[in-house]
């Protein structure tokens, strides 16, 4: 990859809000926030895409598109130039734990609905929770997708998770969430293409890692960002500026707040207490910020294709 390239792929996973009341071991939504994601999330992304001028890409659940209205919400976004890309077919977060056969089911039935959905096939994949293993690594190389963007190098978010998950069983709730093997915090913070273990260099598949900071490493995703505010993820941006590709992984929900009927989620997700307009506000300053140090904005399929042309 060259080193004075400078772009920027905006990516964001639509976990509809079930998937969080299932990380916080608590029961079903209710209406009407249990769909807050594709009934204002995508509205708003798109919006503030369009006055950006940043393509976004849509990691989309599968299943989430047997809705007709969310398949015509992804298609008109695909048909803007948005990416609809793979997040699996039911977004479950122990996928990497499951039989081969049902994790090609999960991959390739998500291709097939998405394909149905927007009319192309998708060509990458995020896999839930950021848990990638080297068996599914082999279902996705089998599956025609051409790049993952799943590992997630991040001590802190590796830390964070493990001890939230072992205050949750001494609490005596459940959480469907797991923890990834630490071997993900060994593969490489940039853009690469995986070997025969997936979180080594090779020829194979392109792997595009959420981006963490320089140095400490910390989570530079939506969630940090739009909890910083406007000043503190100005700062947080300025430590990923001079890296050649940057993938800013953002979340539906980053974009919602407790009066999209989560109030029940507040309690349990600090951002969700958070202003729509604040984080609005916050997405558009770390945006500025890196179009002002020259980063181009371009779609994840983009930016994995740079990655196979750098060698
Ligand atoms: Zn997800």
């Amino acid at each position: 990859m060259r080193d004075n390239l400078r772009l920027c792929a905006v990516s964001v996973d639509l976990d509809e809000i079930p998937n969080y009341y299932a990380i916080h071991g608590l029961g079903e939504p209710s209406v009407p926030g249990a769909s807050a994601v594709y009934d204002h999330a995508v509205d708003r992304l798109a919006r503030l895409a369009r006055t950006l001028r940043i393509p976004l890409t849509f990691f989309a659940v599968g299943s989430d598109l047997r809705t007709v209205a969310n398949a015509d919400k992804l298609r008109a976004a695909s048909e803007l130039g948005h990416e609809i890309a793979n997040h699996s077919l039911d977004h479950l977060y122990d996928l990497t734990r499951r039989s081969v056969a049902e994790m090609t089911r999960q991959v390739q039935e998500a291709s097939r609905l998405i394909h149905e959905a927007v009319g192309k096939r998708p060509t990458g994949f995020r896999a839930p929770g950021y848990v990638m293993t080297d068996e599914l690594a082999a279902v996705l190389r089998a599956s025609e997708i051409a790049y993952d963007s799943s590992v997630f190098p991040c001590p802190a978010y590796y830390a964070a998770k493990a001890s939230a998950m072992a205050l949750m069983v001494a609490r005596g709730r459940t959480s469907r969430s797991i923890v990834d093997h630490p071997r993900v915090l060994a593969a490489p913070v940039r853009p690469y293409r995986m070997g025969t273990r997936f979180h080594l260099r090779g020829r194979s598949l392109v792997e595009l890692p959420v981006q963490v900071t320089r140095w400490l490493r910390l989570p530079f995703i939506g969630t940090t960002l739009t909890l910083a505010g406007p000043r503190l993820a100005r700062a947080l941006t300025r430590t990923v500026v001079g890296e050649p590709v940057i993938c800013l992984e953002l979340h539906g929900i980053d974009v919602l707040d407790s009066d999209d009927g989560l109030a029940d989620l507040a309690p349990y997700q600090p951002d969700v207490r958070r202003r729509v307009a604040d984080k609005l506000e916050t997405l558009e300053e770390v945006f500025g910020v890196l179009r002002g140090a020259g980063y181009a904005f371009v779609r994840s399929d983009e930016a994995a294709a740079q990655v196979v042309k750098g060698g």
